[in-house]
């Protein structure tokens, strides 16, 4: 049996997006578990869609994900593109003379053939067509052309491009996910194999490179289903062995719509950039479509290697569920060590210019880290801790009681704060036991005393514990945060 290879071949016509990392993850997975090769491409054949810096940001994207792949193009240190080893390059612009010569190929065998029709007599053909009523393709008006024609015309340099003479019958395909795929080859156009410009088009040099690189399975997204009928006919002319086939769902928005910017981001990068967890965003983007028949969601991409089967791919779209990536990232926050943490959100905390003293950044990761959504969020979380955020005295009233009552529990918790042993500041468990002892032995209640002490701590109506706050701050900063509560009343 032959070595499993898949392959990821984005254009670079923008960035890496949620759809595009399902894709490439599948094809990972899919070799991974298969013990192949999963190779990664640039299809940057369409000069005139081509994005400058697309392919280092896709490349980028791959690398921050961890989607490590066996052959292709990588960035080294400066981020521009280098070769691994000795496999590319794998960025067809760098293949130019391998297409033309398997085109040549093509119309040796009389798959393919020349066609010098202009632009606009093209569009005037389209109208008619449109008019009638009529499937519009090509018209084949070039194939009437004699040899002697065509010599005349390219000797007299006359512009062409070569197109895939779509033969009579039916595309029959079996997709690994949605079996069988039938398409009537009168539906098909003769596609343009070679441009004008010199370059092929998708449909060539993604059959000639899937074939060169011995890929063995295309998972691709179903936008591509379309293309099956020309595909299989290059292969069929060529005589080569045509791969399998596994076209993905949809990714969709909530409403069921197809994904898009304008209900939210695409772009892997926004959402590294924002603080989920690549981890996280692999483990959701993994379950988008794919269910491991399992009573957990929460999967490394080491554990979902051996349980993916690709035929087990859901048919219909997966809908783009923010409330489920955030409710994942959360989990994974939490398995991560405060200082781990630490390191997570630092980078955030710099970009947004904030420095906060290493010690206290600690503390607020270790009490923060139950609450937190997204890495980012700590750059506005952590302000309440570098100063009080503003507040009403009002806020420091428990329900149940009145401002006099917060005032002279704020007044005495300072005085029991300030005979705390330093000791006790060190474990929030100590702190804990001490300002319950206080409540107990002052036969106080919870409310009067802990709402008060939590809001003047934070300046926040919801927040950790007075007791993680206390722990935070530590004694001076404690009671500065409780005098200035107090003063709120008198301003
Ligand atoms: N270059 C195509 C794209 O941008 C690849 C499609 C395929 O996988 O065949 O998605």
């Amino acid at each position: 049996m032959s070595l499993v290879v898949t392959r990821f071949p984005p254009s670079p016509t923008g960035y890496l997006h949620i759809g595009g990392l399902r894709t490439a993850l599948y094809n990972y997975m899919h070799a991974r578990k298969l013990g192949g090769k999963f190779v990664l491409r640039i299809e940057d054949t369409d000069r005139e869609r081509y994005v400058p810096g697309a392919v280092e940001s896709l490349i980028r994207s791959l690398d921050r994900m961890s989607l490590s792949y066996n052959e292709g193009p990588t960035l080294n240190a400066k981020g521009e593109i280098v070769e691994v080893g000795n496999h590319g390059p794998y960025i067809q612009s760098q293949r130019l003379p391998i297409y033309l010569e398997h085109a040549k190929m093509l119309l040796a065998s009389r798959h393919a053939y020349y066609c010098f029709c202009s632009k606009d007599r093209l569009d005037t053909v389209r109208k008619e067509q449109e008019l009638a009523k009529m499937p519009m393709k090509y018209d084949r008006a070039c194939t009437k052309l004699s040899q002697a024609e065509i010599e005349q015309k390219l000797s007299a340099s006359e512009p062409y491009v070569l197109r895939l003479k779509i033969p009579e019958g039916e595309t029959v395909i079996e997709d690994l996910i949605r079996g069988r795929i039938e398409i009537s080859n009168a539906e098909v156009d003769d596609q343009v194999l070679m441009k004008s410009d010199g370059y092929p088009t998708y449909h060539l040099a993604n059959v000639v490179d899937d074939h060169l690189m011995e890929v063995t399975c295309v998972i691709r997204g179903e936008e591509w289903i379309s293309s099956v009928p020309k595909h299989v006919m290059l292969y069929n002319a060529f005589g080569w062995k045509i791969p399998e086939f596994a076209h993905l769902p949809l990714i969709l928005n909530a409403d069921r719509s197809k994904l898009s910017k304008r209900q939210g981001d695409v772009a892997v990068e926004d959402y590294l950039d924002k603080g989920y967890l690549p981890e996280a965003l692999m483990n959701f983007v993994a379950l988008m479509g794919f269910n491991p028949s399992a009573d957990r969601e929460i999967f490394s991409v080491a554990e979902l290697i051996p349980l993916f089967e690709i035929s087990k791919v859901n048919k219909s779209g997966a809908v783009f569920n923010v409330e489920k990536l955030d409710w994942m990232n959360g989990q994974y926050i939490r398995t991560k060590s405060p200082k781990e943490l630490v390191s997570l959100v630092s980078p955030f905390l710099e970009r947004a210019g904030k420095s906060v003293e290493s010690g206290l950044l600690e503390r607020v990761c270790t009490i923060e880290q139950e609450r937190l959504v997204k890495l980012a969020d700590m750059v506005d979380l952590v302000d309440g801790y570098l100063t009080v955020p503003p507040y009403e005295a009002g806020m420091l009233v428990w329900k149940k009681s009145d401002a006099a009552d917060a005032q002279l529990q704020l007044k005495e918790l300072s005085l029991h704060i300030d005979s705390m042993d330093a000791s006790a500041f060190v474990d929030i468990a100590l702190l804990e036991a001490s300002v319950k002892e206080y409540i107990t032995r002052k036969s106080l209640s919870n409310g009067n005393v802990l709402w008060p002490l939590r809001v003047a701590l934070s300046g926040r109506s919801a927040s950790p514990s007075p007791y993680q706050l206390l722990w935070a701050f530590g004694r001076e900063e404690s009671l500065a945060r409780l005098r200035h509560a107090l003063n709120q009343f008198a301003a």
